[in-house]
């Protein structure tokens, strides 16, 4: 299902590293290879081209090898955001930057991207561009003219008509009716996309009177969107707060359900989300960023959807991890102080709920590549794509580790840090 638009990334992939062959062995004090395993300790990856040789504690090389050695370091997957918008820099209000024109703002986004990248990230998804100049910022990318981690994206998103989406021109695309649906998801697959956004509920971003909890799309946009996507080779994420909205768009078939929020509300539903392998994306900072901004800015009814969704928020997380709903890190980075670049302190959030730090490393890796459907990245296995990365510190033992910058970040064998 997912081969047909996996093959437009591989092409990027192929065309970076075609004419890298060389081989790299790094050797760590430890070892997290991603599937939520214990550490080894010590650790080792042989990189060869683009690809990752061998793993494990020692690993035999060619002596000529060039070699990176960090024996108090950790060797983990190159880390996945699957909820980023990189069109926007997180200020406390986006709207301000709304005027600006589009070659200023594509510039941003490379700028976002590198700092993802540079902070250990090797892949993300976009879920909500501007104007599709996501598409302008990949094939950049691909043209060598800037590095970024491996786009996956969403183009615009996907809602009815809604007060939302004029807080944010250029990231949603209105629909209303099966056949308006149809044909807006078919323009964001036209234009590029990777995988399908729509608005299942309200957001807390919206003017005062829409509110997270109500349900948006009924049931036949839905299934009409799902079974768009899926004839084209798609996955949908649905963006979901209220609990009507989330138990709809879970039977109408999507892969993600981002946010969550009140899931705990019916529990029935997060057994069905576990039993069928719907990931929840819980995008922790964004919420706890909102409702407690680090400065003034934010919209006064905004923060106060926040503030009143803050033990909702935490309870759905909670019966999540206990029922066995698989979850993917995402961070919603560009909402208030939501920057690029700190994507990790998404993990001692979902730490501090209760989460161990392998789990919340593997749902940063192997996690989210399976939520994105991929299974070439996210695992530090030979014959995976070498997207590696090397940290001072033990983030097994102190998750915070993955909050400083890099030592190493291999992105597929090249080496950017
Ligand atoms: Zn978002």
């Amino acid at each position: 299902m997912h081969s047909r638009h996996l093959s437009r990334v591989d092409c990027l992939d192929f065309a970076l590293t075609l004419s890298n062959t060389r081989a790299v062995l790094i050797t760590a004090g430890a070892l997290i290879d991603g599937t939520g395993a214990a550490a080894l300790r010590p650790g080792a990856v042989l990189i060869e081209g683009d690809r990752i040789r061998a793993v494990g504690t020692r690993v035999d090389a060619p002596a000529d090898v060039e070699r990176v050695e960090v024996p108090d370091g950790t060797i983990t997957p190159g880390l996945i955001d699957c909820h980023v918008h990189l069109s926007d820099a997180g200020l406390a209000d986006a709207s301000v930057q709304d005027r600006d024109p589009s070659g200023l703002r594509v510039l941003r986004m490379a700028d976002h991207a590198r700092r993802t990248l540079l902070a250990g990230f090797t892949t993300v998804r976009d879920l909500g561009g501007r104007d599709h100049l996501e598409f302008a910022l990949r094939r950049a990318a691909r043209e060598g003219l800037i590095r970024t981690p491996r786009l996956v994206l969403a183009g615009k998103i996907v809602s009815m008509t809604t007060a939302g989406a004029s807080s944010w021109p250029g990231m949603y695309r209105q629909a209303d009716g099966v056949n308006e649906v149809i044909k807006a998801v078919r323009e964001q697959v036209a234009a590029g996309a990777d995988v399908i956004k729509i608005m299942a509920t309200g957001a807390v971003l919206s003017p005062g009177h829409e509110q997270p909890s109500s349900a948006q799309f009924r049931r036949e946009e839905l299934k009409a969107v799902v079974e768009t996507a899926y004839a084209l080779g798609l996955r949908v994420a649905a963006h979901a707060h209220g609990i009507e909205g989330i138990a709809r768009a879970v039977q109408a078939g999507v892969d993600t359900i981002e946010h969550g929020t009140h899931l705990h509300e019916d529990v029935g539903v997060a057994k069905e989300m576990a039993a069928r392998g719907v990931f929840l994306v819980p995008t922790l900072k964004a919420l706890a960023r909102i409702a407690d901004p680090e400065g003034p800015g934010v919209p006064e009814d905004m923060r106060a959807k926040a503030q009143d969704r803050r033990s909702d928020r935490d309870r759905t997380f909670r019966i999540a991890l206990e029922i066995g709903v698989p979850i993917a890190m995402g961070t919603d980075a560009a909402t208030p102080f939501n920057r690029h670049g700190e994507n990790a302190e998404e993990l001692e959030l979902m730490v501090g709920l209760g989460m161990t730090p392998i789990a919340a490393i593997a749902a940063s890796s192997s996690v989210a590549a399976r939520a994105l459907g991929r299974d070439d990245v996210g695992v530090l296995r030979a014959g995976l794509l070498a997207d590696v990365v090397v940290w001072d510190g033990a983030p097994d033992q102190d998750i915070r580790a993955v909050q400083r910058a890099p030592r190493a970040v291999f992105l597929g064998g090249e080496r950017i840090v």
